[in-house]
């Protein structure tokens, strides 16, 4: 590992000048815990590590009606899970984050760094795709808000721009929501995603699918909720459903499993996720 700069800002303003001086040899540490990873294993040599967990205003979460759920970006995946408005009004995203890593990691990890780590197996991604998440961005020209369809842009990369900060993660609320999470992994605890998969029932009549590692990043299955908008969960609707699924995922064979594996597990959880919300 070689020696890099560490700061450690008190403010946005701050963190982005230091993010914009040293440009792409610069970067956001906040869990660290797939950042310092790869710093360890030579995978990034960067000149300056920019810590934000000293930024009081990124570590909050709120929920209420009008806005929906914000998850600030230095909110532990471990706090996110067990907050009372998360459990009660997403828990979608509680069983997502439960999932990732072991405890000790998700006491440091964020949901945030989930995300801008851009991996396409992150376990958090799915949930918020289905349910149109977006981020809220701190950026040197003004604040902005980038939706997570916008966000992933290829394996580990996002459209954030240099000196671009995320500062929270914003879900809408929904006045009928029901979601169902699943990861299938080479073993049951601490391992990373084969395949995951997130399908919400919004307002009894519309299925939102969402796929991750099966795809350069996390995506929607448009075809299969094309297909599902207004009918029954009928067995038939059920199965077809799932088969159509399998249509946009363009998985490929690694470590974790085959592409032909991959595709058959797309088809398992997504069926198993919608007569999960048939009840
Ligand atoms: C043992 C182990 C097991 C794991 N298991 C899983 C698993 O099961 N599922 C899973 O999905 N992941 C897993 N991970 C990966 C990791 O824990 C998660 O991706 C974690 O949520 C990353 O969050 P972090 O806060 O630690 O991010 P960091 O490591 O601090 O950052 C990750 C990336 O995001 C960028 N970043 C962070 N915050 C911001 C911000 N506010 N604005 C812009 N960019 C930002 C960083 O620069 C970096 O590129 C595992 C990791 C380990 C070490």
């Amino acid at each position: 590992m070689n020696k890099f700069n560490y700061f450690k800002p008190s403010t946005l303003t701050e963190a982005s000048e230091i993010l914009r001086k040293y440009g792409e040899n610069a970067h956001i540490l906040n869990g660290g815990t797939d950042l310092v990873v790869r710093i360890r294993e030579d995978l990034l040599n960067p000149e300056a590590v920019v810590d934000i967990k000293g930024i009081e205003e990124l570590h909050h979460i709120n929920y209420n009606e009008k806005e929906g759920l914000t998850v600030g970006a230095c909110v532990s995946l471990s706090d996110m899970a067990h907050n009372e408005a998360v459990v009660k009004h997403f828990p979608v995203i509680a069983d997502s984050a439960e999932v990732v890593g072991s405890g000790q990691i998700r006491n440091l990890a964020t949901m945030v760094g989930n995300n801008c780590n851009a991996s396409p197996l992150a376990d958090t991604a799915t949930p918020l795709l289905a349910l149109d998440a977006n981020l809220l961005v701190y950026s040197p020209e003004g604040n902005k808000k980038i939706s997570i369809h916008d966000f992933f842009v290829g394996v580990r990369k996002t459209s954030l721009k240099t000196g671009e900060i995320v500062i929270a993660i914003r879900v809408p609320s929904y006045t009928s929501m029901k979601g169902v999470f699943k990861k299938a992994s080479r073993r049951k605890d601490v391992d990373l995603s084969t395949v995951c998969t997130t399908v919400v029932r919004i307002n009894n009549d519309e299925i939102r699918i969402a796929l991750g590692a099966v795809a350069p990043t996390p995506i929607r299955a448009k075809k299969a909720e094309g297909f599902a908008k207004g009918k029954d969960l009928t067995d038939e609707v059920v199965h077809q459903i799932a088969k159509l699924a399998v249509e946009d995922a363009t998985p490929i064979d690694d470590v974790r499993g085959s592409k032909e594996y991959r595709l058959h597990m797309v088809e398992v959880l997504v069926r198993r996720s919608l007569e999960e919300l048939r009840y």
